[in-house]
């Protein structure tokens, strides 16, 4: 990095040290460099203004010009603020401070025109603006050097400190002169040409002091462009990496376990998404280069199958495989599927949990190390130092998003050449996260349900028609079939902290369904994070074999719990659950060939955003299309959870909005990585030393399954 660049902000002049901290407080900029990534996330074009006539509390921002009224402090205690007003050609706005007065009453001045940038409110029928920016016109016209405005984002604190968004802006002003000369090109000559032509400083001048619409259009697109494409570029070299250093196990063979079970032991046939699956997978794994595969499939697709037939081909090339999920009760489950589906066949399969009993724990370990277990299904135990594979072929890893990338990593210890990975999700994740999250993997989908399987329909329905549904359900028990009914639980996990609150909804909604489906007709069972495991485990297995008919539940049963006579789910509070987390309780029904349905009961109020998720629930039960929505309703850190992706970090390009972007910075690091695998050649030397920076930077360690 160029040495004024990494200099402190506090040495910034107008920062200083107070206003230094909380800079790196605040916006975690500690740095020249921090602040000039400090991107404007929006521009306000300064020559268009708004007539108060046309305001309305819909507008995001406003932008007026006119004169400044009389200030007066008005209320008591916690009420008083001080008001004033605005007044332009067409009418008046209210403008109200609750913070700040003093130092506002001697810098405002009253009976100046003024231009006042902000958020319109509506009270009482007038048009309120609370802490606008006031600039007096005559200064504004001054400093009239650009048209269009950046927006700079910032917080409270730093408002109060007068560090606002043009602040900030006038901080970028003092910077940019002083780094004249000291923003290198990290693309190469050809490169910055197809782009246009504009050089990394010309683009982040621009953008930071743009002179026109096209010219900052355009620099902004060379920035998005580059920050996407360095990000592609390293997960392309470290996939490259792999494939040429690491020489993955050569499974060559298919062999007696793998056809016997698919002659005879397999129930149904494989789907055509299923077969192409496996084709892919038995492919990579004799490439003689290490898997890192992604299947992404839909609830209900049939993952486990595909992984199952995976470690058949380990089993039959001499190799150990461990299948590893999330939660116990996934495991247990997957333990209990791939025990039925090879009961009779010479393939040994254990279950390795944290509730493993120390003995037989102990005669797993063993067994493992000399090989006589063939299928491991297990927890995050399975990651433990002290299990050892005598050869340890393949992991499969299970709705692999709520495994960390560090967990991921740690299974390369268990063996000297690293083991075939196989990496399943049931939440599909949007192309554009998978590009950048795993741009290192390959991918398969499968995209097709087994036959018979009839769409889940889906409806909403408020808790005021909660007595219809009641009887709705009356006629599907009556038909035989079982139902869920799941109680929102935010902290879902942790029984500690399942709140008091949420357990009390759950327990309520227990007994008024217990009274209204009453012994001896029915039962009814409930399941949640605070029972202890073993009675929770024992209503599980009550449920599944159908002796109960209804399951009150908290989302533990979220994710792939299998039980196919179960066909109506009953969401309560659906307003509190996000897309992803509705999507994968739906898909807990419509496993068998009954109708099925899904009822999303809600509070007759609804917000906007909840109302957006109730509705593409009832739209589509398209996984990816769902997955789309989310994305753009909750943005890419929300959903991945930022901290345990391994997303990286983005300055100014959008996932959800520069989709295009990010496919062209694709296929260009793609081509360039073809063309010049290290970056030797002269012209790509700025590349080579921008990418090499990078890596010292931040090393993408967890990116290596
Ligand atoms: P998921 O992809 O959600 O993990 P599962 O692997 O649990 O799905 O499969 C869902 C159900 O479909 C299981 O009961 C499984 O036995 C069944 N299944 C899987 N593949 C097929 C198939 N090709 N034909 C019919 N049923 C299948
Ligand atoms: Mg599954």
């Amino acid at each position: 990095m160029q040495e004024v660049l990494a200099t402190p902000i506090e040495f910034l002049k107008g920062v200083g040290p107070q206003r230094g901290a909380l800079l790196r407080s605040e916006l975690n900029i500690a740095t020249y460099l921090d602040l000039l990534q400090h991107f404007p996330f929006r521009y306000v074009d300064r020559s268009r203004f708004h007539r108060i006539t046309e305001l309305s509390e819909d507008l995001p921002q406003a932008q007026l010009r006119g004169i400044l009224g009389p200030l007066h402090m008005i209320g008591e205690k916690q009420g008083r603020r001080m008001v004033s007003t605005l007044t332009d050609a067409t009418g008046s706005v209210d403008l109200v401070w609750f913070k700040g007065a003093r130092w506002l009453q001697s810098s405002l001045k009253p009976g100046q025109e003024y231009i006042l940038f902000g958020k319109p409110n509506a009270f009482k029928g007038r048009i309120n603006f609370p802490h606008p920016e006031l600039e007096l016109a005559a200064t504004w016209e001054q400093g009239l050097d650009a048209a269009l405005q950046p927006v700079y984002s910032t917080t409270e604190k730093l408002t109060a400190k007068g560090l606002s968004s043009r602040a900030i802006w006038k901080l970028m002003k003092t910077l940019l002169p002083q780094l004249e000369g000291q923003l290198p090109e990290v693309l190469s000559t050809e490169l910055v040409d197809w782009l246009g032509g504009v050089s990394r400083e010309q683009a982040i001048r621009q953008v930071h002091a743009p002179q026109d619409q096209a010219r900052l259009d355009a620099a902004l697109h060379r920035l998005k462009f580059e920050e996407l494409f360095f990000i592609q570029l390293q997960l392309l070299e470290q996939k490259l990496l792999l494939q040429q250093s690491l020489r993955g196990n050569v499974f060559t063979t298919v062999g007696d376990h793998f056809n016997r079970f698919y002659q005879e032991h397999l129930p149904f046939e494989l789907t055509g998404a299923q077969k192409r699956v496996v084709k892919e997978i038995r492919k990579d794994m004799g490439s003689g280069h290490q898997m890192n595969r992604l299947v992404q499939g839909d609830v209900g697709s049939g993952k486990t199958l595909v992984g199952l037939l995976s470690m058949l081909i380990a089993l039959d090339n001499g190799f150990q495989s461990a299948l590893m999920a999330p939660t116990e009760i996934l495991a247990q489950q997957h333990f209990a599927t791939i025990s039925r589906f090879v009961e009779g066949l010479p393939i040994e399969v254990r279950l390795l949990t944290g509730n493993t009993k120390q003995a037989e724990r102990k005669s797993i370990l063993t067994a493992l190390a000399q090989g006589a277990i063939h299928i491991v299904v297990g927890t995050h135990a399975l990651l433990e130092d002290r299990v050892v594979f005598q050869r340890l072929g393949l992991v499969v890893i299970d709705e692999q998003h709520r495994f960390g990338v560090a967990q991921r990593a740690r299974l390369w210890t268990k063996s000297t050449v690293p083991p075939h990975v196989l990496v399943m999700t049931a939440t599909p994740i949007p192309r554009t996260l998978a590009m950048t999250l795993y741009g290192d993997l390959d991918t398969s989908v499968i995209d097709e349900l087994p036959p018979g399987r009839k769409p889940i329909r889906t409806v909403h329905r408020f808790d005021s028609s909660r007595n219809a549904v009641f009887g709705f359900l009356e006629e599907e028990i009556a038909k035989g079939r079982q139902v869920y009914v799941v109680y929102p639980l935010i902290e879902e996990g942790d029984p500690e902290k399942m709140m008091g609150k949420e357990l009390k909804d759950l327990t309520d909604g227990f007994e008024s369904i217990s009274r209204r489906f009453p012994l001896p007709k029915y039962a009814v069972s409930m399941v949640h994070g605070r029972m202890d495991q073993a009675t929770k485990d024992y209503e599980m297995a009550r449920f599944k074999k159908g002796g109960t008919n209804i399951l009150v539940a908290t989302t533990v049963i979220e994710v792939g719990v299998d039980v196919p006579n179960a066909s109506v789910m009953v969401i309560e509070n659906a307003e509190r659950f996000g897309l992803s987390q509705l999507h994968q309780l739906r898909g807990r029904v419509g496993r068998g060939a009954e109708q099925s349905y899904c009822i999303l009961m809600t509070d007759d109020k609804l917000g906007n955003d909840a109302r957006a998720r109730i509705e593409t629930m009832v739209r589509t039960n398209d996984g990816f299309e769902i997955a789309e929505t989310d994305l753009r309703l909750r943005g890419p850190g929300d959903l991945m959870g930022t901290q345990q992706s391994g997303l990286p970090e983005l300055h100014i390009a959008d996932l959800v909005a520069d989709v295009h972007v990010l496919q062209q910075a694709r296929q260009v690091a793609m081509r360039l990585l073809d063309m010049d695998p290290e970056l030797k050649d002269p012209k790509h030397a700025p590349m080579r030393s921008a990418l090499a920076e990078r890596k010292r930077g931040k090393p993408l360690w967890g990116r290596i399954s």
